[in-house]
């Protein structure tokens, strides 16, 4: 098995963002996250002795997401490292990852972040640079404060830097409004950035004032130019658009996240976290007060079989540029790869796919229809 990923889930947030549907909590003190610290620390230890024998695993990466890590103090991290040196051997790790967001970003937060912690990759959630879509989106910070943090960020010693950026906010001039979000990302020369187009989840804010005809989506055709954008400017200006919402100039490519898609095993500690491991994939309750009191029994599990792989495999694959490999597919049954092979054919013969020396990959006009091209395949 090769050496697993370490994602660890920090659910605290200072309130909910208008779009947001990822598990987080906005009331918490010091008590919960101190009960919070030991919850993730026995969860460590359970893993390491119940699936890897007690055996230390070697980790790959690490990243800490969440909700908001950059909520919690430094000191809560270096108590998290120190506690996880016993159940994990880091000795290997290439990738120490830290979600943040720019209200929380002072020159003393950075400084002490790269000098008590092993962090040396940072992903920003900026979203937007813009004053009037953050105020949309309900974020705290401003963008001058987004500008701000990228440079303390680097003063504090991270060069490996990454923001997230949202397109597919307005009905009209959206495109305008994009393309100055994208001008000021080259003038700040961030080496990678993840873009999203902002989407409908249920239960959201965002979800009621759409139903309530109080806000309204983008049309297809405006998230369609802003994608094109998106494509053109990562051409302009040497990013490669790896992911469909990943882009990075040569050499800072995520590892972490592309541990998911080339099916390599990762740990998920906290709550709400996903695991990994052999056939197995786990995921702990997302409920923080369940998750505490008992983190290594609060988990549901299934075995994936030879075919829900094959599927997960397809499914992420295909959103890399990279594509499906052959080698990779040749590991899968004789029917899965005919199967692959056939459907294959017909998006190629529609133009939406093309095939390599060593893959079969989207067609770069595609893209924006990939997640409907890989529903083809099951
Ligand atoms: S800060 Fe991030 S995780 Fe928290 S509510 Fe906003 S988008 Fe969601």
């Amino acid at each position: 098995m090769e050496n697993p990923g370490l994602y660890i889930h920090i659910p605290f947030c200072r309130r909910k963002c208008a779009y947001c549907a990822f598990y987080s909590v906005a009331s918490f003190d010091a008590g919960k996250t101190a009960s919070y610290l030991q919850a993730l620390l026995a969860e460590a230890r359970w893993f390491a002795s119940h699936r890897f024998h007690d055996a230390k695993p070697k980790i790959r990466t690490v990243y800490i997401g969440g909700g908001t890590p950059s909520i919690l103090p430094v000191s809560f991290y270096s108590a998290l490292f120190e506690g996880l040196e016993s159940c994990f051997d880091f000795s290997g790790c290439i990738e120490w990852s830290f979600e943040a967001n720019p209200e929380h970003l002072g020159q003393a937060y950075l400084s002490e972040l790269w000098k008590n912690t092993p962090i040396r990759r940072l992903s920003i959630g900026l979203q937007s640079f813009r004053d009037e879509d953050l105020h949309v989106l309900k974020r705290w910070h401003t963008g001058r404060e987004a500008v701000e943090a990228i440079g303390m960020a680097r003063n504090a010693g991270f060069k490996n830097l990454s923001v997230d950026l949202m397109y597919g906010l307005w009905q009209e001039e959206g495109l305008r409004h994009w393309k100055e979000n994208l001008m000021k990302l080259a003038e700040l020369d961030v080496p990678h950035f993840s873009a999203y187009a902002l989407t409908l989840e249920p239960g959201t804010l965002l979800w009621k004032r759409v139903k309530q005809g109080m806000a309204h989506m983008a049309p297809d055709e405006e998230i369609e130019e802003e994608f094109k954008e998106l494509q053109a400017f990562a051409k302009r200006n040497g990013y490669e658009h790896y992911e469909i919402s990943n882009l990075a100039r040569p050499g800072f490519e995520a590892v972490h996240n592309s541990n998911y898609w080339r099916e390599i095993p990762y740990i998920g500690l906290g709550a709400s976290a996903h695991s990994f491991i052999g056939n197995e994939r786990s995921w702990n309750v997302a409920r923080l007060e369940e998750y505490v009191r008992d983190p290594a029994s609060s988990k549901e599990r299934e075995s994936l079989s030879e075919e829900d792989r094959y599927h997960e495999y397809v499914m992420t694959a295909l959103r890399t540029s990279r594509g499906v490999e052959k080698s990779r597919l040749a590991a899968f049954q004789e029917s899965f790869r005919e199967e692959f092979l056939e459907r294959a054919a017909a998006e190629m013969k529609k133009g939406n796919m093309a095939e390599t020396e060593d893959s079969y990959v989207v067609r770069e006009n595609r893209r924006l229809l990939t997640d409907a091209i890989a529903e083809t395949f099951f």
